[in-house]
C-alpha cells in the first residue's frame, strides 16, 4: 500500500468523495507598479468605475443565484461585501492617487490596500483580522476586473462535476456557484467548520475539510484524491488498495444507512426503559419530510432565520403564519418549536454599524433576542404569527441567546400584549402555548434557576454555549482547536441547567451540535438529559446509543466523575470520560 501525501483538516460533515483535484487559485495578484501619462487620467479613473461596477453586477448575481435553502448568514456575507465595494472609503482613496500620483488603477487600488492591511495588522483583535480577510477579497475582485483575470471567468470553461475543489479560502459566494457545478468536494487551508462557507457546504450536503495548512502546495491538479470527511484527511497518490479501502469505506456508509433504517418505528427508549425524546432541527419548511423520515418526535428547533434571508425586506405576519402552519401540517401532530429570530448583528443595525464598523464584534452584539426587543416592528409580526400558528397544532415558543432575566420579562410582557391584541381581533390562539428559552450564554445557565420560574422549558443551545463559555470565535479556526463540549466547565453548566430544569418540574432538552453527537449520548444520558434535538440525519445514530444504554449505571458513572471533576488530572479525565462514553 503506497501513499506519498496527506493533509490533515477538520471535518464538517460526515461523508467519503474521491475525485480528481481541481485547484482554484486564489493566490494574490501581483501587481507591479505603473504610472500614467497625466492625459490618461480621466480614462484610468474610469477603468475603475467600469471594474468596480463589474465587481458589484458579478456579485449581485451571485447573491441572486444563492439555492433558497442557504442559511441567511450566507446572503449577510455577501451583502457585506458589496457595502464594502458600495463604500467610498474603499476607493476614493484611490482615485485621489490616480489624479494627485499618475498612479495606473490597479496600483491605486493595490497602494491603498496595503495601507488599510498595515492599519488591521496593527491590531490583535482576531475578529478584526477576520475583516482584513473580507477586505482582501473584495480588492481581489475589483483588480481580477481591472486586470481582466477573473477567476470564475477563466474557470467557465472547466468541467468541475465530481472534481474535488482545493483553495486557500473558498467565499460562500464561491461555494454556491461550484455547488451548482457538480464538484464532489471541497478542501480549503483556512476555515473553522462553524464558517459561513463550512455552514453552507454542510446545508448543501457538500463534503468539506477545512483548516488544512499548505494543502495548495501539497497537491496536483488532476490527480485523484481522497477527501475523508469523517476524519478530516486527505489524500494523494493513493494506490489501488487505497482507494479500493475508500470505496469500500462508501458501501459501508451506505449499508450502515441501511441498517440504521431498520430503526425508524422502534421507540426511543433506553435499554432500562426509559424514554428519551428525539426531534429534530428544522431550517425550512421542506425538511418535514426528513424529520418525519427519521422518526422523530418533533421539531425541538425551528431556525426562523431562514424565513429571512435571500429577500430584501422581512417576512410579514401571513407568510410567517404560512410557513409555520406547513411545518405544523407536515409533522401531523407532533410539537414544533419554534425560535424566535436569531440573526447576527452586523447586517442589522444599520445605523450604529455604520458608525464603527470594525470595532463590533457581531457575536457579542445586538444579536438574537436583544435586536428583537430593539427593534420590535421586527419582533411583533412573528410573535403574532407564532401564537396564530398555536391555534393550529402543539406549538412552543422558544427565545434565543437570553443573558438576563429583564430581557426574558421584556419578551414575555411583549407576548402578553401581542395575545391581548389577537383576542381583540377576534384571531384564535392557545393562550396556554408553552414558552422556552435557549440556554447559551453561561450567565443564563448560571441563572438558570431563576428562568426556571418563569418558563415552560428550556432548551441547551451548545454551539453558543461553548463558544461563550470558553471565549472561542465559532467563526475563527485558529481557536477551533479549543472547541470542545467535554471542558469541566461546559459539563458543569449542562448539569446546572438540568438539575434547575428537574428541581423546577420543567423539561430541559438540547439543540446544539453535541445533541447529535453519538458519542456524547451516554454522558448526556448520565447527567439526566432526556431531550436531544438535532439535525435529521443525526436521528436513527442516537437512537441506536439510547437504546444501548443503560442510564442508572450512567448516572452513577456520571456522578462519579462529577465528584472528582477537580481532582483528576487531565489524562484521568479522559479516561474516566471514555469509561462512560465507549
Ligand atoms: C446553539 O447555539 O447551540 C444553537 C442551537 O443555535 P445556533 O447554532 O443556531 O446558534
Ligand atoms: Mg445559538
Amino acid at each position: 500500500m503506497t501513499l506519498s501525501c496527506c493533509g490533515l483538516g477538520v471535518a464538517t460533515t460526515r461523508a467519503i468523495a474521491i475525485g480528481p483535484v481541481f485547484m482554484l487559485d486564489r493566490n494574490p495578484l501581483r501587481i507591479a507598479p505603473r504610472s500614467i501619462d497625466p492625459a490618461t487620467v480621466p480614462g484610468e479613473l474610469q477603468r475603475l468605475e467600469d471594474a468596480l461596477a463589474a465587481a458589484q453586477g458579478a456579485l449581485r448575481t451571485v447573491r441572486d443565484q444563492i439555492p433558497h435553502a442557504t442559511p441567511v448568514k450566507v446572503a449577510e456575507f455577501i451583502d457585506s461585501h458589496l457595502l464594502m465595494l458600495e463604500d467610498a472609503a474603499l476607493v476614493d482613496p484611490a482615485r485621489a492617487l490616480i489624479r494627485e500620483r499618475l498612479f495606473s488603477a490597479e496600483w491605486a487600488l493595490e497602494q491603498h490596500r496595503m495601507t488599510l492591511v498595515k492599519a488591521f495588522e496593527d491590531i490583535e483583535d482576531p475578529y478584526l483580522r477576520g475583516r482584513r480577510d473580507d477586505l482582501d477579497h473584495v480588492v481581489q475582485h475589483i483588480l481580477g476586473f481591472l486586470l481582466g483575470e477573473r477567476i470564475p471567468d477563466s474557470e467557465e470553461d472547466t468541467d468541475l462535476n465530481g472534481c474535488v475543489v482545493i483553495a486557500h479560502d473558498i467565499s460562500p459566494a464561491d461555494t454556491v456557484v461550484l455547488r451548482q457545478r457538480r464538484v464532489a468536494a471541497l478542501v480549503t487551508e483556512y476555515g473553522s467548520p462553524l464558517s459561513h462557507t463550512a455552514i453552507l457546504a454542510r446545508s448543501l450536503n457538500l463534503p468539506m475539510v477545512v483548516g488544512v495548512r499548505k494543502v495548495t502546495s501539497y497537491f496536483r491538479p488532476g490527480e485523484t484524491v481522497v477527501v475523508d470527511d469523517e476524519s478530516g484527511v486527505v489524500l494523494a497518490d493513493v494506490d489501488a488498495d487505497i482507494l479500493a479501502h475508500y470505496r469500500q469505506r462508501i458501501r459501508v456508509l451506505d449499508e450502515r444507512r441501511a441498517h440504521l433504517r431498520r430503526l425508524v418505528r422502534e421507540p426511543s427508549l433506553s435499554a432500562d426503559g426509559t424514554p428519551v425524546s428525539l426531534l429534530g432541527n428544522l431550517e425550512l419548511p421542506e425538511d418535514t419530510v426528513a424529520i418525519r423520515a427519521n422518526g422523530a418526535a418533533g421539531v425541538g428547533l425551528y431556525r426562523t432565520e431562514f424565513l429571512y434571508m435571500n429577500r430584501d425586506r422581512p417576512p410579514d405576519e401571513e407568510e410567517h403564519l404560512a410557513a409555520y402552519l406547513e411545518v405544523i401540517r407536515g409533522l401531523e401532530g407532533t410539537p414544533v418549536t419554534i425560535r424566535t429570530l436569531d440573526l447576527g448583528a452586523d447586517k442589522q443595525v444599520d445605523g450604529d454599524s455604520a458608525t464603527c464598523p470594525l470595532a463590533c464584534n457581531p457575536a457579542l452584539g445586538l444579536r438574537a433576542i436583544r435586536l428583537c426587543l430593539k427593534q420590535p416592528e421586527l419582533f411583533r409580526p412573528q410573535l403574532r404569527a407564532i401564537l396564530r400558528a398555536s391555534a393550529f397544532g402543539p406549538v412552543r415558543l422558544m427565545i434565543p441567546m437570553l443573558s438576563h432575566i429583564r430581557e426574558l420579562d421584556a419578551v414575555l410582557a411583549l407576548i402578553e400584549q401581542v395575545g391581548r391584541e389577537l383576542d381583540r381581533e377576534g384571531l384564535a390562539f392557545d393562550p396556554h402555548m408553552p414558552v422556552g428559552g435557549m440556554i447559551e450564554v453561561p450567565a443564563a445557565a448560571l441563572s438558570a434557576p431563576a428562568f426556571t420560574h418563569r418558563l415552560d422549558f428550556l432548551s441547551i443551545g451548545t454551539n453558543d454555549l461553548i463558544q461563550y463559555t470558553l471565549a472561542i470565535d465559532r467563526m475563527d479556526d485558529t481557536v477551533s482547536y479549543l472547541y470542545d463540549p467535554l471542558h469541566p466547565a461546559i459539563l458543569r453548566l449542562i448539569r446546572m441547567t438540568i438539575e434547575a430544569g428537574r428541581a423546577h418540574g420543567i423539561p430541559v432538552s438540547m439543540c446544539g451540535e453535541m445533541a447529535g453527537t453519538p458519542r456524547y449520548v451516554p454522558l448526556l444520558l448520565g447527567l439526566g438529559l432526556r431531550e436531544f434535538s438535532m439535525q435529521p440525519g443525526s436521528l436513527l445514530e442516537i437512537k441506536e446509543r439510547v437504546r444501548g444504554s443503560h442510564i442508572p449505571h450512567l448516572e452513577r458513572a456520571t456522578g462519579e466523575l462529577f465528584a472528582h471533576l477537580d481532582d483528576h488530572e487531565p489524562e484521568q479525565f479522559a479516561q474516566a470520560i471514555e469509561r462512560i462514553c465507549s
